[in-house]
Parts: structure tokens; sequence; C-alpha cells
């Protein structure tokens, strides 16, 4: 061999000696720096990065709404069938429960294809390493990412098992569609549990993460084919692993494809209900908690309720203006509305809703708004409490109070006319305005205002130049006004003998673990007389029920009770009412106090909120057996009355002046009738016994209402 060629060999040889050690220095300069930043054990928290949707049930488990970052619901290990986890082994990594985490056949495989095909891979990575790009690192496929996902997988199957390594898995693989994990997507794609999943259906599902676009059975035509053949790939893969027989994956392979039902979803119920429940939940739990912790939250809603209520207001309330015909700022449909439904006994609330849909604000709990006469009530119950009774008489009449600067005020009746003498049974039940002032005169603001507070309005003003300590009370002329949510706690004490409960939504809140966090219980208190309570609520049925009732619209064919209001101008239309079993109050106004007056439908009154309540009810109470409100002990019935005298009826009073009446014991009448007894004067004093006078405590012998 001559000497210039082994020379020209030795040089090419040294040449490549060199090439070499500078490629394996770069390539080890390139491991030290990913080694450098190699994460630790400590860096591979899985749990920490879980984000996992708050679910918000109603009262009996129906789920509301999730609020979340990322669709997901977790899914122990345990409650995923075998099948699926045999299905998804078999298609992705059949050697997982051997390898640690990488596979180094695999790692130089996806080499060379890179190296080959000048591309990133397209597979091809453990589970373990699939994990750590699903949790750790970003989606982009790159030569580098699949160091960086070794890297990481090796750290987590340090740290966890292979079983929990499975599981995390499992419940964040991306599904598309916005669902993670097998739970959300057996829900999605099949509408059941992963529990109730078919082999077939289990293949499928296996398959989608290779491409979830691409193998969409939902998607279109074209994918769901491609996910029915690579279902049957999947179902061969789970063969050839051994995990199945070819018995059971032909049949498996054929399966008609069962979808759930895409369209047709309802629309979203509970918006109101919805922004209430996530501003409490943010407030007290904050915003990590809410959106990735996976709070599990028990309202108090009745989800059927809740869709009568919207029902009742979308189908009943005409959109009396558009912006294009109101030209003003807002772009709300108008009238606004709010309703809100409580359990009497609890304080439960059962339904709400803030307003017509369009905007987040809740008037249900925050519109201050003139009440009208649903203020009423209260001045009957100070009434009731400070001696008068369902038969006291007042005189409907023109009257003038002065009003201390030098001006009189003359109130008037809602028709214009004045009736004469009524009881006040009567008075109430026609929302009489001049006899409710002519209460408010005798009584003094300050008492009935202690009355409403402590049935539980809060908003009554009581000093300032500008305060709610006039007569002009007894109407709902206030300075500030009241919110439904209170009319409906102060009102719970009418329907449930003096015990007045206070309104709330959240039953219970537990972590994503099923840890109780928060529990909640109804708080009663004890505000007024039990036989008070009674005897206003008696009278306040013959507002829905009497003929000359101003709320019978509210007729929902069962006992029941409340009080038309609207306010001056018909700026605001209410409706409060109650059986012993719920309380509702619908309020009708705009948010900017204007007129309910509109071109083709008219002014909207207190009798739209009487016809919303009642359709409401109607179907809110649909399955609770119809109940009468339960008569305390020292309240007497059937105390026969006659009208011409306010005394005890005798057999001599003509029996079409004859009512039968309902009083606290002891302030019944106890002279039998004085118009058309056989007494002569000399006895007319004669205190009457009551064991001659014809009290029947039965009651049911001379009904003066239907029930
Ligand atoms: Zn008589």
């Amino acid at each position: 061999m001559r000497s210039d060629t082994r020379g020209f060999i030795q040089i090419v040889a040294l040449a490549l000696i060199l090439l070499v050690l500078v490629a394996v220095g770069m390539v080890t300069g390139i491991l030290a720096g990913y080694l450098k930043n190699a994460p630790s054990v400590e860096d591979v928290d899985v749990e920490a990065r879980r984000s996992l949707p708050t679910v918000v049930y109603d009262a009996n488990g129906n789920v509301l709404t999730k609020l979340m970052v990322e669709n997901r619901q977790w899914a122990p290990l345990s409650s995923i069938p075998q099948h699926l986890i045999d299905a998804v082994i078999a298609v992705e990594d059949h050697r997982f429960y051997e390898h640690h985490g990488i596979s180094v056949r695999r790692i130089l495989g996806a080499l060379w294809y890179d190296i080959r095909h000048m591309s990133p891979d397209q597979g091809g990575s453990t589970i373990t390493a699939q994990l750590a790009r699903n949790v750790f690192l970003s989606h982009e496929k790159s030569v580098s990412r699949k160091i960086w996902e070794a890297l990481y997988a090796f750290q987590l199957e340090r740290r966890y098992t292979k079983d929990e390594i499975l599981e995390f898995y499992l419940n964040w693989v991306y599904f598309g569609h916005g669902v993670y994990g097998v739970q959300a997507a057996s829900n999605l794609f099949f509408g059941k549990p992963i529990d109730q999943l078919t082999l077939g259906e289990a293949a499928l599902l296996a398959g989608i993460p290779k491409g979830n676009e691409l193998y969409s059975p939902i998607k279109n035509e074209r994918t769901r084919q491609n996910a029915l053949n690579r279902r049957r790939i999947v179902l061969q893969r789970m063969v050839d692993v051994g995990y199945i027989s070819p018995e059971q994956a032909a049949p498996a392979a054929d399966e008609p494809l069962r979808l759930a039902s895409q369209g047709g979803k309802l629309a979203p119920v509970g918006k109101y209900v919805n922004f209430m429940v996530r501003d409490y939940l943010l407030k007290k739990y904050g915003k990590d908690s809410v959106y990735r912790g996976g709070l599990s939250v028990k309202t108090t809603i009745d989800l059927a309720a809740q869709r009568a209520a919207e029902e009742a207001i979308s189908r009943l309330l005409p959109t009396g203006s558009t912006p294009e015909t109101r030209k003003d700022d807002s772009s709300l449909t108008y009238p606004q509305a709010a309703l809100v439904a409580i359990d009497a006994q609890t304080g439960q609330i059962r339904a709400l809703v803030g307003g017509r849909g369009e905007d987040e604000y809740n008037r249900a709990l925050k519109a201050e708004r003139s009440p009208g006469s649903a203020i009423k009530p209260f001045v009957y119950t100070a009434a009731m409490d400070s001696g008068y009774t369902t038969t006291t008489v007042v005189v409907d009449e023109p009257v003038e109070y002065p009003m201390g600067t030098g001006t009189t005020w003359a109130p008037r009746n809602f028709n214009g006319k004045f009736a004469g003498p009524l009881r006040l049974r009567q008075a109430l039940e026609q929302s009489t305005n001049t006899i409710a002032v002519k209460l408010m005169a005798d009584l003094k603001p300050d008492k009935v205002i202690s009355y409403a507070r402590k049935m539980g309005i809060t908003t009554l003003v009581e000093s300032g130049t500008r305060n709610d300590r006039g007569l002009a009370l007894a109407l709902g002329g206030l300075t500030r006004g009241v919110t439904p949510i209170e009319m409906v706690q102060a009102y719970s004490s009418l329907a449930n003998a003096g015990v007045r409960v206070t309104p709330y939504f959240i039953m219970e809140v537990r972590d994503s673990s099923g840890v109780l966090l928060e529990s909640n219980v109804p708080t009663r208190e004890i505000v007024l007389d039990e036989r008070t309570a009674y005897i206003v609520a008696d009278m306040m049925r013959g507002v829905i029920y009497s003929p000359s009732g101003t709320g019978r619209r509210a007729d929902i064919g069962r006992p029941a009770a409340g009080k038309t209001g609207t306010a001056d101008s018909n700026t605001d239309a209410w409706f409060v009412g109650f059986t012993p079993d719920m309380v509702a109050a619908v309020w009708i106004g705009e948010d900017t106090n204007r007129e309910m007056r509109y071109p083709k439908i008219g002014v909207i009154g207190s009798g739209k909120a009487a016809e919303i309540w009642g359709a409401f009810m109607k179907k809110a109470l649909a399955g609770v057996p119809a109940r009468d409100f339960t008569v305390p002990e020292g309240v007497l019935t059937g105390v026969r009355v006659c009208t011409a005298s306010g005394q005890l009826a005798s057999s001599s009073c003509p029996e079409a002046q004859v009512i039968s009446e309902k009083f606290i014991e002891g302030t019944q009448p106890t002279r039998v009738c004085s118009v058309h007894s056989h007494v002569d004067s000399i006895d007319s004093d004669w205190q009457g016994d009551p064991d001659d006078a014809t009290i029947d405590q039965t009651d049911a012998a001379v009904p003066t209402q239907r029930w």
C-alpha cells in the first residue's frame, strides 16, 4: 500500500474520529442542557394540575350547571370498566405495565422516523409520556419535546404507581369537542356513564385519542366512518394482545352505533340562579376552587319549579317594548320581571328568575321597588295585633291629611270610588286605600314599620329628611322600596304561623373528594303571634277567592292567600302570595321606573302579576297534595256574625246578613245582634252568654269561602 494512500486514510480516519468526538460532545452538551433543566420528582405533581368542573345540582340531584375551565368529570380507576382499560392499553401502550415510562426502542424508533421523514412522529409515546405531554408540556410536536416527555415520564414513574398513572391518563386524555377524560367523553358520545359501556363502545372510545378530530363519531359522516374503522383496529389489537377472544371481538366490531342525541338539548334553565350560585361560590371559595377544584354544590332549587317559573314569565309576559321602538340606551326587553319562590317551612329557594334573561342583573334579589298595596298586610298585621278584628267596620270615604308643608294629602282608591262602611276583611280583599291610610293614622307609621322589619323588610328608611315614617307608607310609597326576596321572606311569617324563614339557596358544598365544606340549615324565627298570622293570612285568601278580590287571576284551585300591589303610575306590579307549602313573589316593571303602558297591549298591572303567580304555583305544586292552613289554638272559627250590627247573629237575623268569621279568642263579639234581636232597649247592655250564641267551632257548617 502506498504511503500517501495510507496517510490519506489516516487523515480521513482522524477527521472521522474528530467528527464523532464533536458529535458526541454536541449530543452530550445538549443532553447536559436537558438534564440541567430536567424536572424533579416534586415537579411532576399531577394532582396539582388537575382541573375539575364545579357541578351545581338542584335539590333532587339534577344538574343545573357546571362551572369550569375544562369539561371533565373525574372517574376513579376502580369505576372504569376493565374492557375500556384493556382497549386503551392494547392500542396505546401494550407494554404499559412492564416499562419504566420510557421505551428506548420507541424513542429510537420515533427519532428514526423523524430523520427519515424530516418531520416529527405522530405518536408512539407510552401512556406515561402522553400523560406528561398532556399535563406538563405544550402540544406542539417536536423532537426536543420528545426528550422532555421522556424526562417527565421518567419522574412520573418514580412518583406514582402504574395504576395512578393510568387513572390520571384516562381522566386527562382529550376526546375533542371540549371534553377531557373517559367519563365526560362517554356522556357526550353515548349519553351514559362509563360503567354501562359495551365492549364496542369502549373500543370506539379508546380509538379516539389518536386523532380526536379524525375519529370523532359525532363530527360528520366521514369521521364517524373513521371511528367505526378504528374500532375494528382497536378490537383486533385487543385480540392480538390477548385481552379478548376473536369471538368476543367480532360482534363488538359489528355493534350498531347508538349515539347520544346531540340536538334538541333543552335551553339552559336557571340563568339567574346560576349567576347567583357562581357569585356566591367565587366570593366564598375563590376562582381556583370554583373553576378547577371540582366542587359539588347542592342547591335548594327544584328544577321543575324553576322551569315552571321561566315558562310562566316568558309565556304570559308580553314584549311591551323593544329597543327599536323605545330608543333608550338599554337593549333590554320591557317590561322586566322577577319571580322568587321559597319553601314556606324552610326558606329554601325553589325557583328564582331575576329578569327576562338578557342580563345578569338579579332583580329578584336586588331591585328595590315600590310595593304598592303589597305592603298592606304589614298594616293589617299590626292592626290585628292592636285590637282590630276581621269584622271591625271602617268607612271608605274621602279623607285629607295635613302634610306638614301646609299642603294636604287626600288618598284615593284605585277605582276612584268610595264604598262606604267596610269590614276590614273586605277592605283588604278590595285593597281599599283610604282604610289602609286610616289604619296607619291610628296605629302610627313607626308601629307598622316595626312589624315590617320583624317580618323581614330591611329597606325601610327611618331617618333623614326623606323617610318612610309617613302615612304614604300604607300605600307603599317608600323612599327606597322593597326587594322581591324580602317580600317572600316577610310573607313567610304569615304563611307559616308567625314563623319567619330566611331564604337560602345552598344546601351543601363538597370538595372533589366528597368532603363536606359547607352545609346550611333553615333559619326560623318566631316574629308574630301565630293567631295574628293565621287571621291575616285568612283575610288574604279573599284577595284571590272573594268575588271582589283584586287577585282573582291567582286562583290555583287550592287554599292560597296573597296580595296584589300596583305602584303609582303603574311603574310596578306585584303579586305576593302563599300556600302552606310555598311563598312566591312576582314583580313586573321597568328598570327606569317608567309607566308600563304599551301600544297594542295597554297597561300592565298587578292582574298580570297574579296571573303569572297562579300559572307558576299550579305547576310548581303539581305533585304536592293541597292542604289547608292549620288553625292555631286560640282562634275561633265559624263565629256567626250579623253584618248589620257586627254582633253575634241570632236566629232573628236574616241569613243573607249573617257571615261566618274567625277571631282571635277574646276579640270575638260577645253581644247578640241588637238590630234584629227582640231584646228591648232596657236589656241592650246584656253581656251575653257565649253558650247562647251560635258559635260553631267546626267551621265547615257555614263556609264563607271556598275552603
Ligand atoms: Zn242581626
